[in-house]
């Protein structure tokens, strides 16, 4: 156990984590020349386009040092804040961390949030500059924040470039001399944490862990404390950049588990294996069930396409565990799905899997978070979307979840950045320069005003210079309406939308201006209304078409006149129909860009 090292690199999105990976792995020989393709730990090819990692992944390395042989087992951890719980587990299951800062960029804010959660953990942090390649590199600026954020000294910064792999073989000396090794007794009862899970076609739900105490033996029977269930050991081994199966896992070391688990729903990131004879009498700490926290219906753009996307989203389900839905119909867009997302970025990935992976075209409907409707009694109705949400007259009142942002900015762009808060309803709590020209501004603020556009308006008034962290802190009561939308007296369910009630005047306004031009014009006038109840608050129209559109082919040749009836025909089925309007699927995507 003194030659193993459990480690996993923190940085902000961008800031090289994936690329040092990648070296140490080459030069570990870990992967060869030939096996190794950029970025190797991103392998969803969406992780891979986006350049950013989804999902957490383990690796083991070899490593002779001063005699010895290590085991290192790097374990990656996601760098967005959807996935911030599945950060913190794998962070627990770390003895230390590298914490890699873009010598060009400087400190971030999930810098920051990222280094919090290890030190909560007790991480051994080893500082490295990276990027230190690049012109615009500020090593000395950068090394100053490093050093007053984590108090460490000025010669204990490693400087690096991953893409030049300069600096690796000094980061794998810090590992080894400054990394503890993992305590943990291996005589034990078995205790070990998951902190991954996989979905493997072939081989069904790979589940990654880190053992505490204790060992685990190929064929053992072994139970998920907090679910319950229980299971055969079927194959256990290390991961290496393949899977390599062995007989037996010991304290302190890493490895994944095979088991016939065939839904991603029945490993829950932070639970703990034991054996189902003489099993731990302690859970490991922290374990929480992932909540979703935006949600939003998906329908097929083809009706006839429901079962199709029913069949896809299932097995979109066996690997994403956080991935939550139910059936829903809609008025306006047949039968589809309410679906529950960790954020914005996993409900985006969502829809881009369906696309990708299953070819499916969906309509996503504007995104909502929980709110709470509490009634007269105390009682509370959890209302996660429009159609849910109780005539105020039957409530006491709605209550929404609030987070505390951090934004780190330059100087110049605080202004900007208090106001954009403001008219997303926050408070500014605290403001601290962490050098003379970055500032860190911390916030509270409604969840549902950051699900939209947030991030982009952030990053468009400081010019990128902004990042963003949070963490939900609980609901507060707040004054929400539903705003509907009516074309020609009819209600669009699909167009509905919770909003603040000072808030609702513009959405309505926005909202009916874009439906008016996104509406084809029909044989009849069009009233767009948006309206609180029976009170309408905003109105457009679209004019009424006088003449018909092959008037235009009039006389012309048959071929063109049949073409265009044709494309008339293709058009109408990705049309939907509301009373007598016809609505385009792009009116339905509109309101996710309504700024
Ligand atoms: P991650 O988001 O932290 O995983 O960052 P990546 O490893 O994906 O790197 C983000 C971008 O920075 C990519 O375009 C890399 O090629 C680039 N990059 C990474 N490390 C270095 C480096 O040391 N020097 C330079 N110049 N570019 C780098
Ligand atoms: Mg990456």
């Amino acid at each position: 156990m003194d030659k193993i090292r459990n480690f996993c690199i923190i940085a902000h999105i961008d800031h090289g984590k994936s690329t040092l990976a990648d070296r140490l792995l080459q030069f570990t020989d870990t992967v060869s020349e030939r096996e190794m393709q950029d970025q190797l730990l991103d392998d969803m090819d969406l992780e891979r386009e986006r350049g950013i990692t989804i999902k957490s992944h383990a690796i083991q390395m070899e490593y002779d040092f001063g005699g010895g042989k290590y085991i290192l087992n790097l374990i990656d951890t996601p760098g967005h804040v959807d996935f911030s719980y599945e950060v913190s587990r794998s962070i627990a299951a770390c003895e230390g961390a590298l914490l890699i800062v873009d010598a060009s960029q400087g400190i971030e804010a999930q810098t920051i949030s990222n280094l919090y959660l290890a030190l909560e953990n007790d991480l051994e942090i080893i500082p490295v500059l990276n990027k230190i390649d690049l012109p615009g590199a500020m090593p000395e600026e950068v090394a100053d924040q490093i050093v007053d954020l984590i108090g460490c000294n000025r010669d204990d910064i490693i400087h690096a470039s991953g893409k030049e792999g300069i600096g690796i073989e000094e980061i794998l000396k810090a590992i080894i001399e400054k990394i503890p090794a993992p305590k943990g007794d291996p005589a034990e009862p078995l205790q070990a944490m998951i902190f991954d899970s996989v979905f493997n076609s072939y081989r069904g739900i790979e589940v990654y862990f880190r053992v505490f105490n204790g060992s685990i033996k190929k064929g053992d029977k072994v139970k998920f404390v907090n679910t319950g269930k229980v299971y055969d050991a079927d194959e256990i081994g290390v991961l290496k950049l393949n899977q390599e199966s062995t007989n037996e896992i010991n304290a302190g070391n890493v490895g994944y588990l095979i088991s016939g688990i065939k839904v991603a729903k029945e490993v829950k990131v932070g639970d703990t294996i034991t054996h189902v004879d003489n099993p731990t009498k302690d859970a490991i700490m922290g374990f929480e069930d992932v909540k979703p926290m935006v949600f939003a219906g998906i329908y097929p753009v083809e009706t006839s396409e429901y079962e199709e996307l029913r069949a896809s989203m299932e097995k979109l389900q066996l690997n994403d565990a956080s991935l939550v839905w139910e059936p829903e119909t809609s008025v306006a867009l047949g039968f589809g799905f309410r679906c529950g997302f960790l954020g914005m970025l996993h409900m985006e990935i969502v829809q881009e899997r369906l696309e990708r992976e299953f070819d499916m075209t969906v309509i996503t409907t504007v995104p909502s978070v929980e709110f709470h409707a509490i009634q007269s009694d105390g009682g509370i109705i959890l209302v996660n979307a429009p159609s849910e949400m109780p005539e105020p007259n039957t409530i006491s009142h709605i209550e929404e979840p609030f987070i505390r942002a951090q934004i780190i900015t330059k100087s110049d762009y605080i202004g900007a950045v208090i106001a954009l808060c403001m008219d997303k309803r926050g408070a500014i709590k605290n403001q601290v320069y962490l050098t003379s020209d970055r500032v860190e501004l911390t916030f509270e603020l409604p969840l549902s005003e950051i699900v939209f556009d947030f991030f982009d308006r952030l990053k468009t008034i400081s010019r990128g210079y902004a990042s963003l962290d949070y963490e939900l802190i609980g609901f507060r009561k707040s004054n929400m309406v539903k705003l509907d939308i009516m074309l020609n007296g009819d209600k669009v369910d699909a167009l509905s939308a919770i909003v603040h009630r000072e808030k609702a005047y513009e959405w309505g306004k926005r909202l009916c201006e874009k439906l008016r031009e996104l509406l084809p014009r029909q044989m009849f006038e069009i009233a767009i209304q948006a309206a609180i109840g029976t009170k309408v608050i905003a109105r457009e129209s679209v004019r009424a078409l006088r003449k018909n559109v092959l008037a235009k082919c009039y006389g012309g040749d048959i071929t063109r006149k049949r073409k265009l009836l044709e494309k008339q025909k293709k058009g109408k089925k990705r049309m939907r129909q509301v009373g007598n309007v016809e609505i385009p699927q792009e009116a339905f995507m509109a309101v996710l860009k309504l700024e």
